[in-house]
């Protein structure tokens, strides 16, 4: 018989270590706060499951160490996801690059999962909440504690996730059990969230949304530049933008140094982007060729959301209802600019509760390439826990099966630096 493998956390990257362990011939036991296994996963993509990526580069990615990471994704990249999943039953669609399952439901995802976890033999103890991990008097075995009971393995892989959506289980208990064992964490933020703002007046044009480019600006520069369809919110700013954006504005915010921090960071956003300065130059003098008997408000319809564009009048110092032949020149003039030059300024992101993953964690530089602990032999890591985040794509499932998989392998036994994903 292998090694006894104790699992902490049983959701996208604690199956698929569980399974990758077993078939390594491991005695596998995954011990889950929840009643129930992959809890997160239902409401992933919508419902849908974005399980992956056929674009993936090391650039869809955040961590303190690229080079492992590009490592570890090269041995288990998104050809092996598919692999994987349709060894087990999953039939796969790709949508622009985006894969799904064909179903197009998340349950599927985790009902294969579920299915080979229990075919693979592994032992699911469920309302198990590891509270503590030690290292036992006998050498190299952990006894894992929870109110459940006690648990002894050979060795321990810790797949528990971040502290987003703790609503699903993933409390950030899991940080909590690598500090216990002498590892340290990169501070955490939520990422791939909302963004709330400063501007009281954004609530006049909740519920628009719109092709645009944002950019982070921060001490004078352009520091992450992202495009997409933009939703104003009655607090600040969503939409898929705004979520790749999130954790670089939400690390500007919380300062690498205790009292640097921003306290805001300011956001430009471009609803012309595909403009360039001398096209937009030609619309708006042809624009001024309406003039005519037109209100200020007339003037400006079709060019952009009306909500938007009145928004705009109202900033640059005009009335919607005043003759436009009669108005100030600088203020039409401002008008124009203000839907390429808009800016506004964030305060904070959501909590927690309202993100998509986390970022920060365990360093990768802890871990060696097996994920296996440099402090602690027989400790492993997988998923979410670590100092890795992605992309909105699904980047963040893709590193949940990787790291779960190469846990796996590492903890049962197996060492080798291409294995089959079979
Ligand atoms: C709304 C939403 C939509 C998303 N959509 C996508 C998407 O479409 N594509 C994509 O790639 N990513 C998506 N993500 C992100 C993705 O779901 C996560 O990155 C991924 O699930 C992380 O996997 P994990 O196994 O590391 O952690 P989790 O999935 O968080 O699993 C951790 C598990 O550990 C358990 N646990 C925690 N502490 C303990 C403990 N002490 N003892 C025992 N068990 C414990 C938890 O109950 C949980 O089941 C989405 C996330 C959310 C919230």
């Amino acid at each position: 018989m292998g090694n006894t493998v104790g699992i902490a956390g049983g959701g996208a990257a604690g199956m698929m270590a569980a399974i990758a362990a077993a078939r390594r011939g491991a005695k596998v036991t995954l011990l889950e706060g929840n009643d129930r296994l992959g809890k997160k996963m239902l409401s992933t993509g919508n419902g849908k499951c974005n399980l992956g990526n056929e674009r993936l580069g090391i650039e869809d990615y955040y961590t303190g160490c690229p080079d492992l990471l590009e490592e570890l994704l090269g041995r288990f990249g998104t050809a092996d996801t598919v692999s994987f999943f349709q060894g087990i039953g999953l039939m796969i669609k790709s949508r622009n690059g985006y894969l799904y399952p064909a179903c197009e439901q998340a349950a599927a995802v985790l009902d294969v999962l579920r299915y080979e976890v229990r075919a693979a033999g592994v032992e699911v103890v469920t309302d198990f909440k590891v509270e503590s991990i030690r290292l036992g008097r006998r050498a190299r075995r952990f006894d894992v504690q929870g109110r459940e009971g006690d648990r002894s393995f050979d060795r321990v892989i810790l797949a528990c996730g971040g502290k987003a959506a703790p609503k699903t289980g993933s409390d950030g208990s899991g940080y909590r059990l690598a500090r216990q064992l002498g590892h340290s964490l990169v501070p955490t933020v939520p990422a791939l969230v909302q963004l709330r703002c400063r501007e009281d007046y954004l609530k006049a044009v909740a519920g628009v949304r719109a092709d645009a480019e944002l950019s982070v600006r921060w001490q004078g520069r352009c520091v992450s530049r992202e495009r997409g369809e933009l939703q104003l919110t009655e607090y600040g700013i969503s939409g898929i933008p705004v979520f790749q954006l999130s954790r670089t504005v939400n690390y500007i915010l919380m300062g690498k140094n205790p009292g640097e921090a921003g306290r805001e960071v300011e956001i430009a956003i471009d609803f012309l982007p595909d403009c360039t300065d001398s096209g937009f130059e030609a619309l708006c003098a042809g624009r001024r060729l309406l003039q005519g008997q037109r209100t200020v408000e007339e003037f400006f319809t079709g060019m952009l959301h009306k909500k938007l564009m009145l928004l705009f009048i109202k900033l640059a110092g005009l009335k919607a209802t005043e003759n436009v032949g009669e108005a100030d020149e600088r203020k039409l003039a401002k008008v124009f600019a203000l839907c390429r030059h808009w800016s506004v300024h964030v305060v904070g992101s959501n909590p927690y509760d309202s993100a998509q993953v986390c970022a920060g964690g365990v360093p990768l530089d802890e871990v060696t390439q097996n994920l296996e602990s440099r402090l602690v032999p027989g400790l492993y890591f997988a998923g979410e826990l670590l100092d890795v985040d992605g992309r909105c794509g699904g980047y963040n499932l893709q590193w949940a099966w990787c790291s779960g998989f190469i846990a796996g392998c590492g903890a049962a036994g197996y060492r080798e630096n291409r294995i089959s994903p079979i």
